[in-house]
């Protein structure tokens, strides 16, 4: 299988494209085309560990690795020592039309660990196969979940370094000590004065630099990413869209063939572009429904067909997904488009000048019929967790909540009552002070900090505090930089980091 960029005519390998994140062009890799699941292989998966069900998904994407390495891949990657659940991806019970599909049993406790747990191995088996000799420098920018989960996955990686830019008011606490407590001899830490968006885009700004690349060159070192626009890191999301369905067959839960939705929390539309790519590759979803918080300029653009950046970056309570420009988009765009790049590059190029773009009415009906799309703000987020808890004791993390708010909203409005799978993306524990509060009150958090905020959630709900939570409370700081917004500032930072 080849990778176009979403831009233009460049045509790689799938090693090629993982190892280097971004197309020369400023493009993202997209699959030249997707690989067909009948019917009948998706109900062979049912019987299927999660490990089979993920060989199966990859290798139909990654012609150049031979069925035995990604199998290895895939032990090493999802491994007991790793996941605390042995289907690595559970589907769980809310209630008779709707279930939790739980990604938050990885080492940092978010579903960005599906992804970047195998994410080093397929960037140093690319290298590999490339030839490539240099040592991989893994440059990221998170809203919080990403860094460190990137960080677990290359720490003490041979041959990988990976540096994490983080908004440094834009994250939980858990979170930030999550990232400036991780050991590794490989690993740095940077807090950017400024939010996701900045990180962001000065990130983006490296990565398209040729000086900054000679710099690394003169240093050994070749860039890659592991933000989502690296295509090794939406081709594990696809496995649990799969296996889910497979799992709601074996409990019986939905007949062979039946449509399902899902509702995802969005933020840089990568996880939920996973669940695009399933359904072209054949999976029977109906919809997929897009859920944002206050900044909701998803919501927006899959109601009116124009991307619009012209409005307040806010700060919420699901600060994963607190970003204004959704890098993954971009893919969908190029579907959208007929895979026209010279459009995308287009409506990229106005973007950048203007601020924003409009897709026009055909394109925007054919996007209406397959997502549905809305927003939910902090106070309703609250209610959720609080309704949820209440009604069937399952403690979800605001993220999800977000989720549960736009599927509530989504069956009022429109009578459409399939069976519906919430992504749930992260342990209510990340994010302990907030949960606390949407279910006992503000009063409950004033007097405590986020790890008396979890112990006080496991004593009301019995829900047990993850292990990885409680050692962050006595772990030394060993990250402490922190650089100003712009390009440079960041540059500067990591060539000092990374480069000594
Ligand atoms: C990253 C993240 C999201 C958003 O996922 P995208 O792929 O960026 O849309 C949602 N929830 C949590 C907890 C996350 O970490």
């Amino acid at each position: 299988m080849s990778f176009f960029s979403t831009r233009g005519k460049s045509c790689v390998t799938a090693s090629q494209a993982i190892l280097s994140g971004l197309a020369p062009d400023g493009g993202l890799y997209v699959p030249a085309m997707f690989p067909q699941f009948s019917q009948q292989m998706i109900l062979s998966m049912v019987d299927m560990s999660w490990k089979e069900r993920a060989v199966q998904i990859l290798s139909a994407y990654l012609e150049d690795f031979s069925r035995g390495e990604i199998s290895e891949m895939v032990d090493a990657a999802y491994s007991a020592e790793r996941f605390d659940d042995p289907a690595i991806c559970p589907v769980t019970e809310i209630d008779a039309s709707t279930a939790l599909l739980e990604l938050y049993h990885g080492p940092t406790l978010a579903f960005k660990d599906i992804a970047l747990q195998l994410l080093p191995h397929l960037i140093t088996r690319s290298a590999r196969k490339n030839g490539e000799q240099r040592e991989v420098a893994i440059l990221t920018a998170t809203s919080g979940d990403t860094g460190k989960a990137a960080l677990e996955g290359f720490r003490d990686v041979p041959g990988t370094s990976c540096t994490v830019f983080y908004p440094l008011e834009g994250v939980s606490r858990i979170q930030q000590l999550q990232m400036t407590t991780t050991a590794g001899s490989n690993t740095h830490v940077i807090a950017v004065r400024g939010n996701f968006d900045d990180a962001q885009t000065g990130a983006k700004e490296l990565f398209s630099s040729a000086e900054f690349a000679a710099e690394m060159n003169q240093a050994g070192k070749v860039l890659s990413s592991a933000n989502s626009i690296n295509f090794g890191r939406l081709v594990p999301q696809i496995i649990y869209y799969f296996s889910t369905y497979a799992d709601l067959i074996g409990q019986r839960r939905i007949l062979p063939g039946e449509e399902i939705n899902f509702v995802v929390p969005t933020g840089n539309f990568g996880d939920i572009l996973a669940g695009y790519y399933a359904r072209q590759m054949g999976l029977p979803i109906k919809k997929l429904i897009c859920a944002s918080n206050r900044n909701n300029v998803l919501a927006d653009f899959f109601h009116t067909g124009s991307y619009s950046t012209h409005r307040m970056f806010v700060k919420t309570i699901s600060p994963s997904m607190d970003i204004l420009v959704s890098s993954n988009l971009e893919r969908l765009l190029y579907e959208t488009a007929d895979r026209d790049g010279e459009l995308v590059s287009l409506w990229m190029k106005q973007l950048k000048e203007s601020g924003g773009y409009h897709i026009g009415e055909q394109r925007h009906d054919w996007l209406s019929s397959v997502f549905a799309a809305s927003w939910a703000d902090d106070r309703e987020t609250k209610r959720e967790i609080r309704d949820l808890w209440q009604q069937t004791h399952r403690l979800v993390d605001p993220h999800t909540a977000v989720g549960g708010c736009v599927l509530g909203e989504y069956r009022r409005n429109t009578g459409d009552n399939t069976f519906a799978v919430m992504v749930s993306t992260a342990s209510p524990y990340k994010f302990a002070q907030d949960v606390l509060s949407a279910i006992e009150g503000d009063e409950a958090v004033q007097s405590r900090d986020a790890f008396e905020c979890a112990a006080r959630l496991e004593e009301i709900t019995g829900v047990p505090v993850p292990p990885q939570i409680t050692a962050l409370r006595d772990a030394p700081v060993r990250h402490k930089a922190v650089c100003d917004r712009d390009a440079q500032a960041m540059r500067a930072a990591v060539l000092e980091e990374v480069c000594g």
